[in-house]
């Protein structure tokens, strides 16, 4: 058979523990029979970013701008723990983070929905998608610990030497204080990918803040997304029976909650941080989320939501045979390479992506399921919980003979 080609490559970006194990398997079994594949590939294990102070970190956020698509491997964001594991030179940033601010952008969180499992949230027949802003707030904010008496201020000099000066609070005891920051620029390209994406996907925009309480903070963002709404997206939204409501995000959340599902709940970055866990879960499993980035000059980031899996790598560093649940992984490369082939006019690589999907799909839909999903099912539906390798195995006999 003759493989698939690509005239551009993606941005491979491999990473730790379990999760690296899972890439390969993924790449030897599904992909590199089939397709030829063309990568430009960074070690972003923490053994690799130690060696390198991080520049890879920061080289492979750099490809992503160059080649436009990539594909992330879940990587270790060091604490203490790690530092002594891994003698590390110092406890570098999380990959993530690195990467998101030089892409800026926003992250799509989508739920694979599988019939076998159900939704916690029984109403719940469509997916929801979290778009989480990816730039700002407590994520790049500057902390200070207040252990003696004090007055804490908010001061802005700028260029002219000219100073705004608010008072925070006067301190008679010890406690916390924290300063953070967005920028107009960021939150308008936040909005504009929200409304890309809801007409790409045919749903409705839901966004939510707490501008009730944060009156120039909070407001800027609800300002910012109805002024984006209404110059640039009403008619196209209008056009294609699309909505696009604000709420305060207390509100929204007991709304989705009621909701059958189907829109993109559009969160700051912070929430949308908690709200892609917690619907996750309520989709059934945490490890059945995908995510992309994708910054405002049209580059794309894909990942699996969930992390190294350290628990099953140490089953596996044991001897233990593992079933992990790789579909997350597998829809980040489909993803990564539909986008690639999409922007190439490469319609072989589309293809593929799709039936690589179905084919991941197929196999779960048939009662042969990881061992996170197999409780969450009637148990006379499950077939197998098979080890990652004859997970492959099962995944590629149907990607075969959907091939054929
Ligand atoms: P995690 O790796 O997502 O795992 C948390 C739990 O979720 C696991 O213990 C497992 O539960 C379940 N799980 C996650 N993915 C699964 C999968 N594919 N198949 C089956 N079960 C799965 O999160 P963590 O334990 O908090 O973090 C581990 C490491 O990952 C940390 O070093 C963290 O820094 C890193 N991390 C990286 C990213 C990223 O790169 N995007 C994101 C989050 C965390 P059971 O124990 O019940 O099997
Ligand atoms: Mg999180």
């Amino acid at each position: 058979m003759n493989k698939i080609q690509m005239n551009n490559p993606i941005v491979e970006i491999d990473g730790d523990e379990m999760t690296r194990i899972l890439w390969k398997m993924i790449k030897d079994e599904l992909i590199l029979p089939f397709v030829d594949l063309n990568t430009e590939y960074f070690d972003l294990g923490l053994i690799k970013r130690d060696e390198t102070n991080d520049q890879i970190t920061v080289d492979a956020a750099n490809a992503i701008k160059k080649h436009r698509v990539g594909v992330k491997c879940a990587t270790i964001t060091p604490n203490q723990q790690r530092l002594e594991e891994y003698n590390l030179k110092q406890m570098w940033k999380s990959p993530n983070a690195t990467i998101r601010a030089t892409l800026d952008g926003t992250v799509f969180r989508a739920p694979i929905m599988i019939s076998k499992v159900k939704p916690v949230v029984s109403c719940w027949k469509k997916p929801i998608v979290i778009a989480r802003h990816a730039y700002g707030d407590i994520y790049k904010a500057t902390e200070h610990r207040v252990t003696e008496p004090g007055k804490a201020e908010l001061l802005f000099t700028n260029e002219n030497g000219e100073t705004v000066r608010k008072e925070i609070f006067n301190f008679t005891a010890p406690g916390v204080l924290q300063g953070m920051h967005n920028r107009d620029d960021s939150i308008e390209s936040f909005a504009r990918a929200c409304f890309e994406f809801a007409l790409d996907s045919k749903q409705d925009v839901w966004f939510s803040c707490k501008d009730t309480i944060s009156k120039e903070y909070d407001q800027t963002f609800k300002f910012i997304f109805q002024r984006i709404f209404d110059e640039e997206y009403k008619e196209k939204m209008d056009n294609a029976g699309l909505e696009y409501r604000y709420a305060l995000i207390d509100d929204v959340a007991a709304k989705v909650i009621r909701s059958e599902g189907g829109m993109i709940w559009a969160c700051k970055n912070y929430d949308g941080d908690v709200m892609s866990d917690l619907v996750a879960a309520a989709f059934g499993s945490l490890p059945m989320m995908t995510s992309v980035l994708v910054s405002p000059d049209g580059n794309f980031e894909y990942e699996a939501a969930h992390g190294t899996i350290t628990d099953h790598y140490r089953r596996h560093q044991n001897g233990e045979t593992i079933s992990s649940n790789p579909l997350a992984t597998i829809f980040a490369w489909t993803g990564a390479l539909k986008k690639r082939g999409e922007l190439d006019d490469n319609t072989e690589l589309v293809s593929f992506a799709n039936k690589l999907v179905e084919a991941s799909l197929d196999t779960f839909e048939s009662g042969i399921l990881s061992e996170d999903l197999a409780p969450l099912c009637n148990p006379s539906e499950v077939v197998k919980v098979p080890s990652n390798e004859e997970m492959m195995k099962e995944i590629r006999t149907r990607l075969e003979a959907a091939l054929a």
